[in-house]
């Protein structure tokens, strides 16, 4: 049955516990699965395996990013450090140079130095740079777009058309649009992957991530084994969050784009603020292509001061925005992504990107978009 997303988001592959008829998907807070004889089993033996709220979930996953199979960990670090275990040393990773902290710390701390996996980091939004850094060794491309926190998009279906013809893979972390906005397994990626700690949770009170694969192939038997292997899957309560937020992911998109047009405007005016960077905006470079790939531009949006001095003013100032890491929750967050986010990328890197001391970035929430500009504004010390 096709079903519209609002529908999808609330009901996922609209099984149930079909012992008790409950509503709410039961948390399944058990390790362990009783067998019912000698080499019969319920489908269930042991959680780090599967469990069936964790089950619920990536079936959920599956059908929102229109996938063939899904996994849920306990972060989504974990779920990236899961995902990486398919390759081997020198292999050769292609990946976007305004890239998450994190994501760019396993890769050369732990992958690239201990593990000996190539990275090469390029701007993706520049389908030259990508082919350009294609060698005999490249076993993937991994892109975030809109990426973090400059907003650069990529061209999902024009980066497919190349990793298709070299037969390697296309990983999309698609946490900032989410299944929502944005579709990359429909657009020719071959795999998706999530912070669910962000959007897709959606309320700051959980830590998860997860992979969709558009295929039940080899490489989707070989994660399965992967995730039974090594663990870091998400626990069954946590699973219970996650699904109960994605039920609302719709209209908190919604909500959060919307406040986030209309602090983009007032931005956009500011005498203290020099540039802002949201895909929403027209003159913004990779607007149309975000336009044409996406089905909205999100509500993570970063902008730059004209007086360093205003960072410190406007971190302490805010009542109502939190200066904290994090982003996609209900509340409104603001990250100097420079000593925050990004302390781990290094310098050469953040100034080829953008990234400097006058960046702020803002993950707007649901709250009165009103009610946040003069929050902003009363921090920048523009009214008392
Ligand atoms: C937060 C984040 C991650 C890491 O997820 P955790 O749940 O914090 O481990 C990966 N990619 C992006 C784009 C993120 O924002």
């Amino acid at each position: 049955m096709k079903l519209d997303i609002f529908t999808n988001l609330v009901h996922g592959d609209l099984s149930f516990d079909e012992s008790t008829g409950a509503i709410s998907y039961p948390i399944y807070q058990s390790a362990t699965f009783k067998h019912i004889g000698l080499n019969q089993s319920t489908g269930f033996d042991y959680s780090r395996e599967s469990n069936p709220t964790r089950q619920k979930l990536e079936s959920t996953l599956a059908i929102l990013e229109g996938g063939k199979a899904a996994f849920a960990y306990s972060t989504g670090m974990a779920a990236i450090a899961n995902l990486f275990n398919v390759f081997s040393s020198n292999d050769h990773i292609i990946v976007s140079n305004d890239l998450y902290g994190g994501t760019y710390r396993i890769f050369e701390e732990l992958l690239c130095k201990q593990y000996g996996l190539q990275f090469t980091y390029v701007d993706t939004s520049n389908l030259n740079d990508i082919y350009n850094a294609y060698k005999e060794n490249t076993k993937a491309v991994f892109i975030e777009t809109p990426t973090n926190p400059m907003m650069k998009i990529s061209d999902i279906k024009e980066i497919s058309k190349f990793t298709k013809e070299k037969n390697i893979l296309l990983i999309v972390d698609n946490t900032f649009l989410t299944p929502y906005f944005q579709r990359p397994l429909d657009l020719g990626a071959d795999v998706v992957v999530h912070s669910g700690t962000k959007f897709l949770g959606g309320h700051n009170d959980v830590l998860a991530g997860a992979i969709i694969l558009k295929e039940n192939d080899e490489l989707a038997e070989r994660i399965k084994l992967i995730q039974k292997t090594v663990g870091a899957v998400l626990a069954p309560f946590d699973s219970w969050l996650l699904l109960r937020g994605i039920k609302t992911l719709g209209i908190r998109m919604e909500k959060q784009q919307e406040n986030a047009f209309k602090i983009v405007e007032w931005l956009k005016q500011n005498k203290n603020v020099e540039e802002v960077f949201y895909p929403g905006i027209p003159d913004h470079v990779g607007h149309d292509i975000c336009k044409s790939q996406s089905s909205g531009f999100g509500s993570m949006l970063s902008f730059s001061v004209k007086d360093v001095s205003l960072v410190k003013t406007i971190l302490e100032g805010v009542k109502i925005i939190s200066f904290a890491e994090s982003l996609g929750g209900v509340e409104s967050l603001i990250t100097y992504p420079m000593v925050q986010t990004h302390s781990a990328i290094p310098k050469d890197i953040l100034d080829a990107i953008g990234v400097n001391d006058k960046l702020l970035r803002l993950s707007v929430g649901i709250e009165c978009a009103e009610d946040l500009i003069k929050d902003l504004e009363r921090a920048m010390r523009l009214t008392i």
